[in-house]
């Protein structure tokens, strides 16, 4: 690459639905090629299709970059705007014969194109309107019949070398001659994108795989302006695990729903970073900057990749591991009000207690929102009791051991992990029980979980009244023999 120019790339969404993991990636790669080679990482919202986009969509997808630190040093730049640039360059066109008016209704092009369809006949536009005679032409102006502008395919193939998928060829006989400005004067999305690239310097292209076949119309149009033409890098697709395009069928595709999860920014980056990308080692965890470091362009993968959403969870706790508690105590807080389990008021009340908690749980979440299944009985009584771990554990003998070991747990003060072991520990020699004994069914009457932080801690942290009042309950319902 030229070290001289200066690199300025461009994240260029449609705002017609919602932000997709897939546009999160394209517009990452870009940022981070932009943020390696210190160059310019540009904003511009497409959005010629009025009838399809919204304020909303676009409010999306600038909390959705915000939200993953992909900050923009441009724009956003919005194609609605433009039109007279488009125009102009219509004009242009015009001139120097590269492009024709074509009078056709799209719905009688529409039904031709369905006929031949049906009968699996490959149908292109023939190109009556380039051959109408003036006098015809004439008439068309005359009674204002709407028009639409039409690009004159050159009778050569296209090609170019694709940075990711290398040399690309096009037949002529292949590219129909495109629209590039439509009945109503908007242009469509292969001029706007041409000349918006243009005029905005960009230097590499670099798009989702879908838009491969819209280049060789593009190179066309960059000849036919005299356009010096950007680099071109097509990002492979991102499959589910089935190997099907991801779709709504895998679940969560938008961005933001992984946000309200609780999957954290860094993480997300980091998962998707590797979408494709590898940097040549097996590490996996990187921080942004060792990424900005070794991301480039030759280590994009042509393969298609795929989404495995185990990896983006382990991931994620991975992350939520390396936080400081306090941190992840403020990550949580809005998880523990919004389940209702305590108000932010009361939060900040028993701070120490909630950061207790908040440690003993870090490296058993994989997402922020784990917390309202996993830790429900750190905050109230009502909860659900693993059933088959109740029978499993607990029987007669059990029900009579808890009776008596509840009696003398009254006795233990302060209440705290140290003294609560001991005291456990001495009862056991006492009964001539093994520790795991009381251990096991304690655990599932106080959580109704089999599994979880250590016992002792979790038992200081759900507190004496809280622990004698549930086993007193299951010993009362009979609850402990018969599950
Ligand atoms: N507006 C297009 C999209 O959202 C992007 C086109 C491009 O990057 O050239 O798919």
């Amino acid at each position: 690459m030229n070290k001289l120019s200066e690199v300025r790339v461009r994240m260029a969404p449609s705002p017609t639905g919602f932000f997709h993991v897939g546009s999160a990636r394209t517009a990452l790669y870009n940022w981070l090629f932009a943020r390696h080679h210190k160059g310019k990482f540009i904003l511009r919202v497409e959005d010629t299709d009025v009838t399809r986009s919204s304020k909303e969509m676009i409010q999306v997808i600038l909390d959705g970059l915000t939200w993953l630190g992909l900050n923009w040093d441009e724009g956003p730049y919005f194609q609605s705007q433009r039109v007279q640039s488009y125009n102009y360059y219509v004009q242009q066109l015009l001139k120097n014969k590269s492009v024709y008016y074509c009078y056709c209704r799209p719905e009688d092009l529409e039904k031709e194109k369905q006929a031949a369809y049906k009968q699996k006949i490959d149908w292109h536009y023939d190109r009556r309107c380039l051959y109408l005679s003036p006098a015809e032409r004439e008439e068309k102006e005359k009674l204002n019949i709407p028009k639409a502008v039409r690009f004159l395919v050159p009778d050569k193939p296209v090609e170019y070398n694709d940075i990711i998928h290398g040399k690309v060829r096009r037949e002529a006989s292949d590219i129909e001659d495109f629209i590039i400005m439509r009945h109503n004067g908007m242009p469509t999305y292969n001029l706007a994108c041409v000349i918006d690239d243009y005029e905005m310097g960009i230097s590499h292209v670099i798009r989702a795989v879908e838009h491969i076949t819209n280049t060789p119309k593009q190179l066309l149009l960059y000849e036919a302006l005299g356009f010096k033409k950007p680099a071109f890098a097509h990002l492979p697709l991102i499959l589910g695990e089935d190997k099907k395009k991801l779709s709504k069928r895998h679940g969560a595709v938008s961005l933001m729903s992984y946000r309200d999860q609780g999957f954290l920014p860094e993480a997300m980056v980091n998962f998707l970073s590797l979408l494709g990308w590898s940097p040549g080692s097996d590490k996996e965890i990187m921080k942004i900057g060792e990424i900005i470091k070794s991301f480039s362009l030759e280590r994009i993968n042509p393969a298609n990749a795929v989404f495995d959403i185990k990896k983006l969870e382990w991931m994620n706790g991975q992350y939520i591991m390396n936080l400081s508690v306090e941190d992840l105590s403020e990550l949580l807080k809005p998880y523990v009000v919004k389940c209702k389990f305590m108000t932010k008021e009361d939060l900040d009340h028993r701070r120490d207690w909630f950061l207790k908690i908040c440690k003993l749980m870090q490296p058993r979440l994989r997402v922020l929102s784990d917390l309202e299944k996993r830790s429900r009985f750190f905050f109230s009584d009502d909860f659900d009791y693993d059933k088959s771990a109740l029978s499993k554990n607990c029987n007669q003998n059990t029900q009579t051991m808890i009776k008596k070991y509840l009696i003398s747990m009254e006795d233990i003060e302060p209440f705290n992990a140290d003294t609560i072991e001991q005291h456990l520990r001495n009862f056991a020699t006492e009964n001539n029980l093994k520790a795991r004994d009381i251990i096991h069914p304690v655990r599932i009457f106080v959580t109704g979980q089999e599994g979880g932080p250590g016992l002792f801690e979790t038992l200081e942290l759900v507190g004496k009244d809280a622990c004698l009042k549930r086993l007193k309950k299951i010993i009362a319902e009979d609850r402990g023999s018969d599950g």
